[in-house]
């Protein structure tokens, strides 16, 4: 069987690289995957979170998964706190990965900074916790972006561990899926930074949120180089701020970078950010309008949330049973 499961923090906004990275697959993948969506809202807390905003966060990221197009009858869309099992299974897989594997996460690396001290375990760890996610629902296969490849590969490792350790087959070993021209955002201000919700500059990155106005001027003050666009893909190389735009466009006009370049290629800036920002707005707009509907009627929400959550726990719950089994926790 093939099961999807993947995440979004509700750090803060969505921005368009969750949406081309990871929630526009998750919409096409649907059909064919049964998926299981999550709004990891203690993966959120490895950093310090107003507790209001979360909460409110959390709301926001289920309407914007919603209204990007992925139906809430045919997928579990839940949030990570109201199934336990999520923190039970990590504490088993913290204690199946290895220090020296954990320190070789350059999340941690960037998210940790110069006083790794002063950072919380939780967020050391991680990438446990991410495992125990997907492998809490048995998943096959976990569409992320780029960025994510590396904690899946430790997810991988941990499977093949536990499964090793304890001499049984019980944990699938689970496939990336990193599809589509823009697996790897940059910001807008910088192009050896990916887009974040975190970054604090809200001009680094265009959210689901922004208004017509808000992208048009986002996009005119994103960092570029003074020469007009290529007409080859192999002319972006050493020309990050481009190569981002022009994958962002790729993305969201469904084509090839070849493809948009044939066309564009000898274009300024100027008219290029202009057609990049019709595309966005027209992309954007309806999902903004519907994430609006959605938000002024939380109980909707919450009621959505409530129902995957017994959904997901339906599924959790015999997992972890077997896991407790295998492990040798006494179920009296
Ligand atoms: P934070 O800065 O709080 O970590 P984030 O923007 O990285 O936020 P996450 O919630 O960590 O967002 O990631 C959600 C999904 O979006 C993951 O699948 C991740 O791989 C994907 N993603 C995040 N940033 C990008 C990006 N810039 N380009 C493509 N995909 C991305
Ligand atoms: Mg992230």
């Amino acid at each position: 069987m093939k099961r999807i499961f993947s995440g979004v923090q509700p750090t803060g906004n969505l921005h368009l690289g969750n949406y081309l990275g990871a929630i526009r697959n998750w919409v096409r993948l649907q059909k064919d995957y049964e998926s299981i969506f999550c709004v990891v809202d203690m993966h959120a807390i490895t950093q310090w979170q107003d507790p209001a905003e979360l909460s409110k966060s959390t709301r926001e990221v289920t309407a914007a998964f919603i209204a990007a197009g992925i139906d809430p009858e045919a997928c579990v869309i839940f949030h990570q706190s109201a199934v336990p099992g999520h923190a039970q299974l990590a504490w088993v897989f913290n204690c199946v990965a290895r220090i020296g594997w954990l320190n070789r996460m350059t999340q941690f690396k960037e998210k940790a900074g110069k006083h790794k001290e002063n950072a919380s375990v939780g967020l050391f760890a991680y990438p446990a916790l991410m495992a125990a996610d997907i492998l809490l629902y048995k998943g096959t296969h976990v569409p992320v972006g780029e960025d994510q490849k590396q904690h899946l590969e430790l997810t991988r490792d941990i499977a093949q561990k536990f499964n090793n350790d304890f001499g049984r087959e019980v944990f699938p070993i689970t496939e990336p899926l990193i599809l589509g021209a823009a697996t790897r955002v940059m910001s807008l201000r910088d192009g050896s930074k990916k887009m974040s919700k975190s970054d604090t500059s809200d001009f680094s990155r265009i959210n689901l949120t922004d208004d017509a106005d808000l992208i048009a001027q986002k996009i005119r003050k994103a960092k570029t180089d003074p020469e007009p666009l290529p007409s080859e893909v192999a002319g972006l190389e050493g020309r990050p701020e481009a190569a981002n735009l022009v994958g962002i466009f790729a993305a969201l006009s469904d084509r090839t970078r070849d493809d948009v370049l044939t066309e564009a290629g000898g274009q300024p800036f100027s008219t290029f950010k202009q057609s990049l920002t019709d595309l966005a707005v027209e992309t954007l707009g309806p999902m903004n309008a519907e994430m609006n509907r959605l938000l002024a009627n939380p109980g909707e929400i919450d009621a959505i949330l409530k129902r995957g959550a017994e959904r997901a726990q339906a599924i959790a719950g015999p997992v972890l049973d077997e896991v407790y089994d295998t492990v040798g926790f006494l179920r009296v």
